[in-house]
């Protein structure tokens, strides 16, 4: 793209005086505001008139990719497919025009929708009852061990204040734990990528709370020891804790309160599409076992006497979140039901046969540090032949030029050049083989060229960033210069 407007700030395209918008003459009387409410200094705001508004932003979009724009193989994100029915369904006027607190005679429609989410993901996951508030995965996570040191205290255990967290685990799992107070302590993996089941053993307790797990874990490995796990966490008397960010691999195949697990979040926006990245919407509802639901927090929607209801109990935990992300609810429930029971089933048969066959077909050339049959997603450990020099990033750069987003790089932390793929179900043979024939190029690349390959990306509309130096020299505002 070449015009005057293209990669400026909109701040740079400002001309004093111009203006975008026309309003009419207020209806409402002007009233003094407090004085030390008022503006001093007018506000630096850039000044345009509507059509460079719209070419600034829409020339922006352009340089945006998502999964509408092609293959996005990010490890542990989940970047599927979200169909066009879910975004109609979450727009229709009946869920979008609602204002939080309306009568709930005047909304039984989008309290339904609310409460069978709540119902289907119980089913879902075999667990008894599901808040849909929190926010994300992570606060999903805060949610759920908020919910866990509850119940310690109600049982006069207080002094439980440590959960064990794999060393595979997803960067949130420790981190929600430091938030919620409690202390975290770090079980090893195996060589063969699964929870230490003897080291286990030497960290439980009566100061546990409880065992974080995710399964399929982050390698894209099925932690086949959880029943093991799950009644010797559960004989020291704390809780099993289940990630269920991506529950996709499992949808309709097995369910995580049935391997014994009391506690668990589902990511709405991985499992069950909703377009993510960048920070949201998002949306992780929290589950729990029976005899745990009292402590889940209000407000929550009930059914009582055929009419839906907003209850306002105060007996739960509090994370003030009101009701969540509706929408998210309203995609996810769309999803489900588009999909149906038997359609779910193949999501996670169609996402393991994906990751396999990327990772089959690449193995000869990328390391596969754990060569074994995967789940949804898998880990290589950079290219195999380390003496060209080419590193995970530069390979990850490299896919830019060729149109692909890059996999999740360099985590999890198990190995130095770790590259994670995850297609997801939602893509094509021809995608996928495309994506496979890219991979083997950049490797041959990496062989006769590597300059090619550490200086990419090179079609791009911004080049290879110094990460370095952008976390040395950070500037998060723009500051008009004046001459
Ligand atoms: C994405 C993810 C999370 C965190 O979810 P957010 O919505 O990004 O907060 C937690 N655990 C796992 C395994 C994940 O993949």
């Amino acid at each position: 793209m070449n015009n005057q407007l293209y990669g400026k700030l909109i701040f740079e395209l400002s001309t004093p005086g111009r203006k975008g918008y026309s309003l009419p003459k207020s209806e409402v009387e002007a009233y003094a505001l407090p004085s030390h409410l008022l503006r001093t200094e007018a506000a630096a705001l850039p000044e345009c008139d509507e059509m460079t508004v719209v070419r600034h932003y829409t020339n922006h979009s352009a340089n945006n990719f998502g999964v509408n724009n092609g293959f996005y193989p990010l490890g542990s994100c989940t970047m599927k497919y979200n169909p066009v029915i879910d975004e109609e369904t979450a727009a229709l006027r009946g869920f979008s025009d609602l204002h939080p607190l309306q009568p709930a005679e005047t909304c039984q429609g989008a309290l339904e929708v609310y409460y069978r989410l709540q119902r289907a993901l119980s089913s879902i996951a075999g667990l008894s009852e599901f808040t849909l508030n929190p926010f994300a995965g992570a606060h999903g996570e805060l949610t759920g061990l908020m919910v866990i040191r509850a119940y310690h205290e109600e049982r006069n255990e207080p002094q439980r204040r440590k959960v064990i967290v794999p060393d595979s685990a997803h960067g949130t799992n420790p981190a929600s734990a430091a938030v919620c107070g409690l202390e975290v302590v770090e079980v090893r993996s195996r060589a063969d990528g699964r929870v230490d089941v003897d080291h286990l053993r030497t960290l439980l307790d009566d100061s546990v709370a409880a065992m974080m797990m995710t399964n399929p874990n982050t390698l894209g490995l099925f932690e086949c020891d959880i029943p093991e796990i799950a009644r010797l966490v559960h004989d020291c008397g704390a809780l099993m804790y289940y990630d269920g960010a991506n529950l996709n691999p499992l949808l309709g195949v097995c369910r995580p309160g049935d391997m014994g697990f009391d506690v668990m979040h589902i990511n709405l926006h991985k499992t069950f599409a909703t377009p993510h990245g960048g920070g949201g919407p998002g949306s992780g509802p929290v589950g729990v076992r029976q005899g745990l639901e009292h402590l889940l927090p209000s407000p929550r929607v009930i059914l009582e006497d055929g009419r839906y209801r907003i209850a306002d109990e105060k007996e739960g935990i509090h994370i003030g979140a009101f009701l969540g992300n509706f929408a998210v609810a309203v995609r996810a429930y769309t999803y489900i039901l588009s999909l149906g029971r038997e359609h779910l089933r193949m999501v996670g048969p169609l996402a393991t046969l994906n990751a396999n066959y990327i990772k089959e077909s690449l193995k000869d050339l990328y390391l596969l540090p754990i060569d074994t049959l995967c789940k949804h997603e898998f880990v290589f450990d950079g290219l195999r032949d380390k003496s060209t020099g080419v590193t995970t990033m530069d390979v990850a750069k490299r896919l830019l030029d060729y149109g692909y987003h890059a996999p999740t790089i360099y985590f999890p932390l198990l190995f130095h050049e770790s590259l994670m793929i995850e297609p997801t179900e939602s893509e094509s043979l021809e995608t996928l083989d495309a994506f496979i024939a890219v991979m083997r190029k950049i490797a041959a690349e990496a062989a006769d060229d590597p300059d090619v390959v550490k200086g990419a990306p090179h079609h791009t509309p911004i080049g290879r960033v110094d990460d370095v130096l952008a976390a040395k020299s950070l500037k998060l505002t723009y500051k008009m210069l004046h001459d």
